[in-house]
C-alpha cells in the first residue's frame, strides 16, 4: 500500500460497491486508494489497523442498512479513532433520530442518494477530498503554530528565571545579593512579629581581608570570598537567608531562633572559618578569620535596618576587642 489516504465504501450490495470503485478510481490519483467492504464490522476493524499504521481515513460512504452492525454503529465507534474523516452516507432508511446520533457524537459530511447517476457522484468526491485536504493542512498550520507558541513560552520563562537570577545573585559567589537578602528579610519581620517569634540577624566581615589583597592580589581575595560564602551558607537552614551585602562583607536572617541560637549559629560560623587553610596561588597558606555582630528583634524595630545597624555596632565592637569573635550587644 503506497497510498496515504483512504476512502472506505461498505455495502452489502457487490455491485454497489463496484460502482462506487469503478468512479471514484476514475478521478482520483495514487496518493488516493478505495477500499471497498460487504461488512461493516470488517471495516471497521481494517481501517483501524491502517490508521495505526500511520494511514488516514479520508472518507467512509455507507448505508445505515447494514448486516450485523448497522452504519449508525459504525460511525460512532469509528469516529473515536478518526475524528476528521468526512462520512458521507446514503439517504436509504435513515430516520432523524439516527442522524442526530450520528451528527451529535460522530460526524456526517453529506447525505447523498444511492443511485449514483442521478446526481454528480464524481463532483462530490472531488469537493469531499478539497474540504478535507484544507480542514488538514489547517490543522498542521495550528499545530505549527502552537509548537512555535509553546517554544516561545518556555523560552520567556526560561529567561524570566534567568533574569530573576541575575537580578537576585552576587554574580561572584553565588548568594543572594544586598536587595534580595533586604527584600528576603524585609518581607519576613511583619510575619514574625505578628508570631511574636524570635529572630536573629548576623553581620559578618572578614578580618583583615585588605591584607589578602594586598599580599596575594586580588584574585585570590575573590577566591577567598568565594570560600568563605559558601563554608558559610552551609551552617544556616534553608529557611534562613544568607547574603553578601558589601565587599567582604555578608549577613544571615534567622527566623524562629532564639539569642541563644543565634549565638550558636554564629558561633560555628566564627569556627568553621578559622578552621579553612586557603591555599593561595603563590603556595602561601592563607588564614581566613570573621568577626560577627548579632542582633535580635525587638518591639521597636520597624525594618531590618534597625536590627542591621544594631549587629554593625555589634560587630564593631568584635574588631575592636580583637577580632575573629562574635559579639552580641545587650539592648540598653
Ligand atoms: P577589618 O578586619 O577591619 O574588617 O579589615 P578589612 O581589611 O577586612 O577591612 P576594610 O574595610 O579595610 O577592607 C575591606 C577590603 O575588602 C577592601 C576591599 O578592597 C576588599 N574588597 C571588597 N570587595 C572585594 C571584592 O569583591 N573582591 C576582592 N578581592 N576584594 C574586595
Ligand atoms: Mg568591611
Ligand atoms: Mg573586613
Amino acid at each position: 500500500m503506497n497510498s496515504k489516504y483512504i476512502i472506505v465504501c461498505i455495502d452489502s450490495d457487490i455491485e454497489i460497491l463496484n460502482k462506487l470503485e469503478q468512479k471514484i478510481t476514475t478521478i482520483i490519483d495514487n496518493n488516493y486508494v478505495v477500499y471497498t467492504y460487504t461488512m461493516a464490522e470488517e471495516a471497521l476493524l481494517e481501517s483501524f489497523k491502517n490508521i495505526a499504521k500511520g494511514y488516514e481515513i479520508l472518507m467512509t460512504i455507507l448505508s445505515d442498512d447494514l448486516p450485523n452492525i448497522t452504519g449508525e454503529e459504525f460511525l460512532l465507534n469509528f469516529y473515536k479513532n478518526s475524528p476528521y474523516t468526512k462520512n458521507v452516507l446514503f439517504n436509504l432508511d435513515l430516520d432523524v433520530n439516527k442522524i442526530a446520533n450520528i451528527v451529535n457524537n460522530a460526524s456526517i459530511f453529506r447525505i447523498i442518494e444511492k443511485n449514483l447517476d442521478k446526481f454528480n457522484f464524481e463532483l462530490m468526491i472531488l469537493e469531499t477530498i478539497k474540504v478535507y485536504d484544507q480542514e488538514r493542512r489547517l490543522r498542521d498550520y495550528q499545530n505549527v503554530l502552537e509548537d512555535a507558541v509553546d517554544k516561545r513560552t518556555k523560552e520567556l520563562k526560561d529567561t524570566n528565571v534567568k533574569l530573576h537570577l541575575l537580578a537576585t545573585t552576587d554574580s561572584l559567589t553565588g548568594v543572594k545579593n544586598r536587595r534580595s537578602y533586604f527584600d528576603s528579610s524585609d518581607s519576613m519581620i511583619p510575619h514574625i512579629r505578628r508570631e511574636k517569634q524570635d529572630l536573629g540577624v548576623l553581620m559578618i566581615d572578614i578580618d583583615k581581608f585588605k591584607s589578602i589583597n594586598d599580599t596575594h592580589g586580588h584574585a585570590t581575595g575573590d577566591e577567598a570570598l568565594k570560600i568563605v560564602a559558601n563554608e558559610l551558607i552551609k551552617v544556616v537552614r534553608k529557611s534562613d537567608i544568607f547574603g553578601r551585602i558589601g565587599g567582604e562583607e555578608f549577613a544571615t536572617t534567622l527566623p524562629h531562633t532564639s539569642l541563644e541560637g543565634t549565638m550558636l549559629v554564629a558561633e560555628k560560623m566564627r569556627t568553621i572559618i578559622e578552621k579553612i587553610d586557603f591555599a593561595s596561588d603563590d603556595g602561601s597558606l592563607i588564614k581566613l578569620r570573621v568577626s560577627i555582630g548579632v542582633s535580635m528583634l525587638e518591639d521597636e524595630d520597624n525594618t531590618l535596618e534597625d536590627l542591621l545597624h544594631r549587629a554593625d555596632l555589634a560587630l564593631y565592637k568584635a574588631k575592636e576587642s580583637g577580632r575573629n569573635q562574635v559579639c552580641y550587644l545587650e539592648n540598653k
